[in-house]
């Protein structure tokens, strides 16, 4: 039996994904200037935000007291700021420059995603 299967490696999760999926709803959200909302795009932001975010894996089974002291106190103000500028710099960078052409000069962007 190989290594990865004697364990549950599928118990470690990367808490910063709900973070930033949560964060980016927020800001998508409220967002004001015409902006693609096609999966490509959407994905691309949390794509982004997530490799400039620090990591934070836990262990599934007993997980939540560490997520919740990570976001607790003053490293978890930090924690939660890394991820709002994270976000807003991926919502930027996506917008200005998306992984597709622009549909029609800026028109119809506000929801492309029809499928
Ligand atoms: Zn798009």
């Amino acid at each position: 039996m190989a290594f990865i299967d004697n364990f549950d490696f599928e118990y470690l999760k990367n808490e910063a994904e709900n973070l930033v999926i949560k964060e980016l709803g927020r800001q998508l959200e409220t967002y004001s200037e015409p902006i693609c909302l096609c999966n490509d795009c959407v994905l691309d932001m949390a794509a982004m935000a997530l490799n400039t975010v620090k990591p934070l894996y836990r262990v599934s089974l007993l997980g939540s007291l560490y997520t919740a002291s990570a976001m607790d106190g003053k490293d978890g103000k930090g924690y939660a700021s890394s991820v709002r500028e994270a976000v807003f710099d991926a919502v930027e960078k996506v917008r200005r420059n998306p992984s597709h052409e622009l549909h029609e000069e800026e028109e119809g962007l506000e929801n492309t995603d029809e499928q």
